[in-house]
């Protein structure tokens, strides 16, 4: 049985990885190409914040981190959806009103998890180390790194790097290796709203959007009492980050569109200005692996965030991985192959159902007809209890494997549907006899 594993990539699901394999005694070696984000810090403007939920969570307890994470979390139970006049509305997550996602600082949760995985004697990380070429059926790699060009060869090499993956790029060039990248119409740009005399500004209970139909502004809580707000606009054509181009436009069309949210971004102009405006893309590719090479978290699938569950998804590939590992006793091809087939079916249905909460969030929250829909969901999960659950409970407070969800909400309304049905007839029924007599 060979121990030597190569992850390439520190980002949140390969140091997960890495701390997951150390434990079970694997000799790990983690290759990342930034410098140690421990002493450089987050990038500007760079997703500052991410709701880590069940998933997420259930990954974490694997490695005795959850109650770290969650101490350095705010739980948001519902949205706090903002309309145009400033009105606010609040609605619960789940039909208990407990239920809530954790806003947690991508860079402190990337610490904890490189932390654990330093601890362990038998992971080392290398940083500085960029991959830029990998054969993948020597499993030889090279990194260019501070020292000049660095080659390694690994019994086993797990491609953690993310949506841009060079490991994927490597098996791109394989035979019979299927792949497609849809970007999204839409960007994203992160901006501030700070704390006002030592408090947050907005509820920190909630995660607020501002849903404004083609497209709409969300704001996570952060410890130090700020909220990240993160604008999804268009790319190009009318309101998109094309047509506003100056900080200037950007306050006048806050002051129209998010005029509460307006008065309490002091910088706004500057964020404007000065941060990046992000890509959101999904990647589907298929196999996951070849031989002892295998893709893991955003590298397998990158997904849109609005049902923020690209992390949680990476998370939960960790766990699946070393199950597998387990399974086959330590060998790698097989255990690979079956991670492989029975991940990739949840890879793409998470990407599915992130494209369709997209429209949700930004356009159906603040309809009446969601709202009756919503309220009444709530109403039969209260009365039916684990035998009626919301598409949202379903991807964020459970561990229903992701291509379960869909089937089960259709099955679901189908039997309420014919209950309903039932129902009305009965009382027709009943109607009828009653005037009969
Ligand atoms: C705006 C936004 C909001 C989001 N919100 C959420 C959320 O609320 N909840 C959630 O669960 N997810 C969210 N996500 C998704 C989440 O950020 C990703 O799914 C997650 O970061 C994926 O982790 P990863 O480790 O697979 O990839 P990454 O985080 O991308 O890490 C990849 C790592 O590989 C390194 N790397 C890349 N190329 C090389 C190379 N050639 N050699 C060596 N190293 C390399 C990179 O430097 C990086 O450190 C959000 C994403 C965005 C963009």
């Amino acid at each position: 049985m060979s121990q030597r594993v190569a992850i390439v990539g520190a980002g949140l699901t390969g140091a997960l990885l890495a701390t997951m394999l150390g434990r079970r005694g694997y000799d790990v070696a983690v290759y990342e190409r930034r410098s140690d984000p421990r002493a450089t810090g987050a990038e500007r403007g760079r997703s500052i914040n991410l709701a880590i939920s069940t998933r997420g969570l259930t990954a974490l307890r694997h490695v005795g981190l959850e109650e770290r994470v969650l101490a350095r979390g705010l739980l948001m139970k519902g949205r706090m959806i903002h309309a145009v006049d400033g009105e606010q509305e609040y609605q619960p997550y789940s039909a208990d009103g407990e239920h809530g996602i954790n806003s947690i600082s991508r860079g402190e949760l990337n610490a904890v998890l490189l932390d654990a995985a330093e601890e362990l004697p038998n992971v080392t990380l290398r940083f500085d180390h960029r991959l830029t070429a990998l054969d993948i059926d020597t499993r030889e790699m090279t990194f260019a790194a501070p020292e000049g060009t660095v080659d390694v060869s690994a019994d086993a090499i797990i491609g953690s790097d993310g949506a841009f993956s060079v490991v994927r790029r490597a098996m791109q060039s394989r035979d019979g290796f299927d792949y497609s990248q849809d970007y999204l119409s839409h960007s994203y740009k992160e901006l501030t709203i700070p704390a006002v005399d030592g408090d947050f500004a907005l509820d920190p209970g909630a995660l607020h959007i501002w849903p404004r139909g083609a497209s709409m502004m969300i704001a996570l809580p952060n410890l130090d009492k700020s909220f990240t707000a993160t604008l999804f606009w268009p790319r190009k054509g009318p309101a998109s980050f094309e047509d506003i181009d100056t900080p200037e436009k950007a306050r006048r069309y806050f002051d129209d569109n998010y005029p509460d949210a307006s008065e309490l971004m002091p910088n706004l102009e500057e964020d404007y200005r000065l941060h990046p405006i992000g890509s959101l893309l999904t990647v589907r590719c298929a196999p996951w692996n070849a031989g002892g090479v295998a893709l893991i978290g955003d590298a397998a699938h990158a997904i849109v965030p609005f049902y923020g569950q690209g992390a949680n998804a990476g998370f939960e590939d960790c766990i699946e991985l070393v199950q597998q590992l387990e399974l086959h006793a330590g060998n790698w091809e097989p255990a690979l192959a079956a991670y492989a087939s029975i991940r990739k079916p949840q890879g793409d249905a998470i990407a599915d159902l992130a494209l369709h909460n997209f429209i949700e969030m930004r356009d159906l929250v603040s309809t009446p007809s969601y709202q009756i829909v919503h309220r009444t969901e709530q109403l039969l999960n209260r009365a039916l209890g684990d035998r009626y659950k919301t598409r949202y409970e379903m991807v964020s407070f459970s561990t229903t494997p992701y291509a379960e969800i869909e089937p089960t909400v259709r099955k679901q309304r189908t039997v309420v549907g014919v209950a309903t049905a039932v129902g009305l007839a009965a009382l027709a029924a009943v109607g009828l006899s009653a005037r009969k007599r």
